[in-house]
């Protein structure tokens, strides 16, 4: 394929706005698509955390690889997205989580991080609000935050400067194919000629492709946040759940930190306590029993933010894959890609599948190792029409 083939993006979060940029970069025509505004769905919801502690031993060197390539866009654009390298702290409420704890930061060691473990003195240097009666933490100094709605827009405005032309409020309704290769994409507005389409749909990408025969088990997943009222500078850093088999908070997820504006932003999922799948079309209220684990949550860490009034609180759907990790590469017809799946971390991973997409597109050497993320270990059902 020679650099002016046109390729359409369907979706632009995240993912879709750094896939554009990867391939305008490279010099192919680019149309990005969204049926909404950028990033309206799960990326603008964001905590957006670039988190390699304790997150995946599989993926750990596609990670550091993402972090760095945040850090290197927060230089080449300037602090447009508020980069910030805060760390993230995970607590440990039980001793036999110790030795989980000291696992993963043997592993980030070893592959040239600096995680560590932290007494009780030490994590209050760090975060001196977080008081609560817990025994340790570890604590990793890489861990950054963004913004995700800037992030989304800088991406998208890189995207353009580089060449892309972005269609806000332009739904993909169809895939369309010749023999077994992909034709365009069918719009309202009518159809766009392509000999490259990349699905990055979140939630909504099984369903686009359910049409043309091919099966992803990518699944939507209910993801809930909550914000108080704005505080004084409170808390530095991310706050969440060390790894353990112990159950509780420490069994699911939380995660806690302070925004720009000074809204405390936190959620807690105890383990066994995950929403169950739903429609990325109906977005419902956040659940009774999730508000009152992670005000409990919040309250037992930072005893200081015990009468703070609650704010407001949202509700997104993630895409969940069987194995927690994207799907990214090609599927069905020659000429069609997707990257989606994202598992509730995947504003990290969002340079790693331009990468992926961009280098397989272009025919060039990827920077990263794709296989974790082969759509064929999945071996999706392909039913050409
Ligand atoms: C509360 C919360 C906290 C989180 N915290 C973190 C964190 O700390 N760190 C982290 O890494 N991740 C975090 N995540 C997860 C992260 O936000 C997501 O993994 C990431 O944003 C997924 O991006 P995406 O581009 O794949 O999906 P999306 O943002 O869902 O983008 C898909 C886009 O496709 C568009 N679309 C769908 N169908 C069509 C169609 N037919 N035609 C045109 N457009 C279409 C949608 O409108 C949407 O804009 C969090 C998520 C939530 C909700």
């Amino acid at each position: 394929m020679g650099v002016s083939a046109h390729i359409v993006v369907v979706g632009a979060g995240i993912v879709g706005a750094a896939t554009a940029l990867a391939l305008a970069e490279r010099g192919f025509a680019v149309t990005l698509l969204d049926r909404a505004a950028p990033g309206s769905a799960v990326s603008g919801a964001s905590l957006a955390c670039l988190g390699t502690h304790q997150n995946s031993e599989v993926e750990l060197p596609q990670l550091i690889w993402a972090t760095r390539r945040w850090a290197e866009w927060d230089q080449r654009f300037t602090g447009a997205f508020h980069y910030r390298r805060c760390g993230q702290i995970r607590f440990i409420d039980h001793a036999a989580d110790i030795s989980t704890a000291e696992h993963w930061i043997a592993l980030e060691r070893a592959a040239g991080l600096s995680a560590q473990l932290l007494n009780l003195d030490e994590v209050r240097r760090i975060e001196p609000a977080l008081t609560g009666p817990i025994l340790a933490a570890s604590w990793s100094p890489d861990d950054a935050l963004v913004n995700p709605f800037l992030s989304v827009r800088t991406l998208l405005r890189a995207a353009v400067e580089a060449g892309a032309r972005f269609l806000g409020h332009q739904p993909a309704q169809r895939i369309d194919c010749q023999g077994d290769r992909v034709t365009g994409v069918t719009t309202p507005d009518g159809r766009i000629d392509a000999n490259t389409v990349v699905v990055t749909g979140g939630p909504w990408t099984a369903g686009l492709l359910a049409p043309m025969g091919i099966e992803l088990p990518i699944v939507p997943r209910k993801a809930q946040c909550l914000a108080t009222v704005a505080q004084p500078p409170t808390i530095r850093g991310v706050v969440g759940a060390s790894k353990s088999e112990q159950g509780g908070v420490h069994g699911g997820y939380t995660q806690i930190q302070q925004s720009e504006a000074g809204q405390i932003l936190f959620n807690t999922v105890l383990a066994g306590g995950e929403s169950a799948p739903g429609s990325p079309d109906r977005v419902p209220q956040v659940d009774l029993p999730f508000v009152v684990d992670s005000a409990t949550t919040l309250m037992r860490l930072f005893p200081g933010l015990r009468h703070v009034d609650l704010l407001r609180s949202w509700v997104r759907y993630e895409a969940v894959t069987p194995d927690d990790r994207f799907i990214i590469g090609p599927v069905g017809p020659t000429g069609l890609y997707v990257g989606a799946g994202d598992n509730g971390t995947g504003f990290l991973r969002a340079p790693v599948i331009a990468e992926i997409i961009a280098s397989a597109i272009a025919g060039t050497r990827c920077a990263v190792d794709p296989s974790p993320y082969d759509p064929a270990r999945f071996a999706p059902k392909v039913a050409l029409q």
